[in-house]
């Protein structure tokens, strides 16, 4: 796919994917060594480059390896998900997952569309009619389904066809509880709005009651707890990065191969302690809900240097509560 905004850099975008066998052994090994450290796995999320590159049998292994974990723990109420372009997940890819994985709620897709389709289209090699049809077939068999969208400068353009497909996927969720989450993110980089761009759509999708889209007004997100962020990304070779973010050569922090996970939980905690984070955080009175946001993502340069990305959206959006009357509390908590 080569998509524009992928966090892959470019000097392993082109690796071949591992064999099957190789994942999985790597995953039994981890499997192993956070039992006998007495851990436990909590969320648990295959992610980019793209997890379906597995075969529909081994994904299936992989689930029920993860949940067996679960079971010993009587932690079943995690499940294992999955963030992809959903490409390969087409009728006979799932119905392979389908058989194998002991419960199709095992498993919670999560597809990466960015609406409208010539958007989609554009930045993800033309894969919108395949992606959707993929997506529908997923939900129609019941699998727990998620739309994560990505929004740029040009859906600026777009707004309304935008909020129109994420408000057709927030009724399905609200009548049928899947998908069972729709949430958005803005682009980092080139693809970047402006601070007043995003208020911009902000006032918008305010206007069209679709606040909780933006995953920075949602409970449960890494980049409310600022530099604390309590992420971990482990590869199969026993590299660990504290999240896709961070995918790079300079950011392996640790091996979990061959370190115990006491020391990588210890590592991890100050990884980013001393990142910049602008003294006007300080004196923000919605600091306790955004913490400057990811320490990766802030503004790098100007007036916003340490700042979170979507400062200028959390600021309006907050503020308006405000201004309401309001609760900033009970807005965050109905945007699950
Ligand atoms: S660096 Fe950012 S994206 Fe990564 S875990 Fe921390 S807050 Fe989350
Ligand atoms: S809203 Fe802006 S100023 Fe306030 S804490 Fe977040 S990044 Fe800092």
């Amino acid at each position: 796919m080569n998509c524009s905004y992928c966090y892959i850099p470019e000097y392993n975008r082109s690796n071949q994917k591992e064999d099957d066998i190789v994942i999985l052994e790597s995953l039994k090994l981890f499997i192993k060594k956070v039992e006998t450290e007495e851990y436990q796995i909590g969320s648990f999320c295959l992610h980019g480059t793209e997890p379906s590159l597995m075969s529909p049998t081994a994904l299936s292994e992989l689930v029920n390896l993860v949940m067996t974990h679960r079971k010993k723990y009587n932690s079943t109420n995690h499940t294992v998900a999955i963030q992809t372009n959903g490409l390969r997940l087409n009728a006979e890819y799932l119905k392979i997952l389908e058989q194998l994985i002991e419960d199709k709620k095992n498993i919670r897709i999560s597809f990466s569309i960015d609406p409208p389709k010539n958007l989609h289209d554009k930045y993800r090699n033309k894969s919108y009619d395949t992606v959707i049809e993929n997506y529908e077939i997923a939900y129609n068999l019941g699998f727990p389904v998620a739309i994560l969208a990505v929004i740029t400068k040009d859906t600026l353009q777009f707004n309304k066809e935008f909020a129109d497909f994420m408000q057709s996927q927030i009724d399905r969720k609200k009548e049928y509880g899947n998908p069972y989450k729709v949430k958005a993110k803005f682009a980092v980089g080139d693809l970047s709005l402006t601070p007043d761009e995003m208020v911009e759509i902000g006032s918008y999708l305010k206007f069209r009651g679709l606040l909780q889209l933006f995953q920075s007004l949602s409970p449960g997100y890494c980049i409310q707890s600022g530099n604390e962020c309590n992420w971990f990304e482990f590869d199969i070779y026993g590299n660990s990065y504290s999240c896709n973010k961070a995918f790079l050569n300079e950011g392996v922090f640790a091996n979990w191969k061959n370190d115990k996970f006491d020391d990588i939980i210890r590592k991890r905690k100050f990884l980013y302690s001393n990142i910049l984070q602008s003294e006007k955080c300080s004196n923000c009175e919605f600091e306790i809900f955004c913490n400057a946001g990811c320490p990766l993502d802030r503004w790098q340069s100007g007036d916003s240097i340490g700042l979170a990305h979507d400062c200028s959206l959390i600021k309006f959006v907050f503020q308006t509560l405000l201004d309401n009357n309001e609760d900033i509390y009970s807005f965050i908590d109905s945007n699950l």
